[in-house]
């Protein structure tokens, strides 16, 4: 790798900002304080004068490359030091024919995330905006996005001088709510597990393709089509989710051995939620009676196929009474009742726009030790030396000069 400092002793980055793979446009950024000089060394206008005498904003058509190079969009970006944006064709050989001319004029070789920690002031705004990229649905990003312009950093900074005062007690409900919203944080990116099981035919397939609002599971009118795991990612209600079938739970002579074979998989075992599926259009067979002994509180009990004649009363069978949702996957009646219940289950108090939201496992395992520094005799000082750590700014960042000598830096605070 390239380690050149410019004559400020420090390095101009190149990175690719698009995702790999073909594409029509690919980006590429330069950044640091020879980001100009650099890009003007490699790039050769069309017409008109040099890069570094465009005014800042304004589009310029040229190339850059070996041989003929790359046709290329190149912009100064307004900013301190600037950058400069240059706008490639797609494939990886034309984006390499730009970088590699930049790379040989002195920027060395980096990286999206890379890019984004040098511009953000904090730690914490840049793992925002790095999980910002990969949120999976506009909920989880709008709150990740919050986290990056200072939500998280603020309600931090409030404990902190919340402690300074003495007002410890308000200090550790702040650390308890953080926690809570925490657990729901720190599921933004990878979302919450949802399984789905039942014996064969009970219509497992269908609610899954219901949910997940397209067909992908096979689902066939014989018994136990579904054998191995089909699993999808989905939103309910903007939360992402990931739903998985499990095969059915097949009606040997040994039910209830099948079904410990089944709860000891990894799939079961592993889920935030369990959907138990029943059918209420045919009397309920041994194996269903073994599904209900899943009950618990992370089960829901669903009664599907209420477009039928039903079979069985929920409220006449011991451990169901009215706590079996009544659906029908097929029609989609009782659909919305039940993605309600099952998102009360997984966020049953869904953290508000604004609200600081620590949404990465290392913040949420600070905040538990401040809370238990806080508790300890003594503490307090280790309490705010951990909150202080937890919301320094970052050295070195590009923002971080303008912002250094600013007011409440000292504290972490925006
Ligand atoms: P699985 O084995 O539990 O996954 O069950 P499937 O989803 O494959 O469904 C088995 C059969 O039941 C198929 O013929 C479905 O069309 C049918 N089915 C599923 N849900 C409903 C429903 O709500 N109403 C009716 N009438 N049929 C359904």
């Amino acid at each position: 790798m390239n380690d050149r400092p410019d004559d400020h002793g420090e390095v101009t980055r190149v990175a690719v900002l698009t995702a790999r793979g073909r594409g029509a446009i690919a980006v590429v950024r330069v950044w640091g304080e020879r980001a100009v000089a650099i890009a003007d060394s490699v790039f050769r206008p069309f017409r008109g004068s040099r890069l570094s005498n465009a005014p800042v904003g304004r589009l310029r058509l040229g190339r850059i490359g070996r041989g003929q190079g790359d046709e290329v969009l190149a912009v100064v970006m307004a900013g301190h030091p600037q950058e400069v944006e240059v706008q490639c064709h797609g494939g990886p050989a034309a984006i390499e024919l730009v970088v590699e001319a930049l790379v040989e004029a002195g920027a060395e070789r980096s990286t999206p995330d890379r890019w984004v920690q040098d511009r953000s002031e904090t730690p914490i705004r840049a793992a925002a905006l790095s999980d910002l990229v990969r949120a999976p649905t506009f909920r989880a990003a709008s709150l990740l996005l919050d986290q990056s312009t200072g939500a998280l950093e603020r309600e931090l900074g409030g404990c902190l001088d919340s402690i300074r005062s003495g007002e410890d007690r308000s200090a550790a409900e702040v650390l308890t709510t953080l926690a809570d919203r925490g657990k729901v944080g720190t599921r933004l990116l990878e979302g919450w597990k949802v399984v789905l099981c039942g014996r064969p035919n009970v219509g497992k397939s269908r609610l899954l393709n219901a949910l997940a609002g397209y067909t992908r599971a096979i689902v066939s009118p014989s018994p136990g089509t579904t054998r191995d795991v089909v699993s999808v990612r989905t939103a309910l209600d903007g939360w992402p989710v990931e739903l998985a079938d499990t095969a059915g739970l097949r009606q040997t002579d040994d039910e209830i051995e099948n079904l410990g074979i089944e709860l000891a998989g990894r799939w079961i075992a592993s889920a935030d939620l369990v959907i138990a599926v029943l059918d209420r259009s045919t009397s309920l067979k041994p194996s269903d009676r073994a599904v209900l002994e899943l009950r618990g509180r992370r089960v829901l009990l669903v009664a599907n196929k209420s477009d039928l004649p039903a079979a069985w009363d929920a409220a006449a069978i011991p451990g169901v009474g009215r706590g079996a949702i009544p659906i029908s996957a097929e029609r989609g009646d009782g659909l919305d009742r039940l993605i309600e219940a099952i998102v009360g289950q997984l966020v049953p108090s869904p953290p508000q726009p604004g609200e600081g939201v620590p949404f990465r496992s290392d913040q949420l395992q600070v905040i538990e030790q401040v809370s238990e520094a806080l508790k300890a005799a003594g503490g307090r000082n280790r309490a705010m030396e951990l909150i202080e750590q937890l919301l320094a700014r970052r050295e070195g960042s590009c923002v971080g000069a303008s912002v250094k000598n600013r007011p409440g830096v000292g504290r972490g605070l925006p």
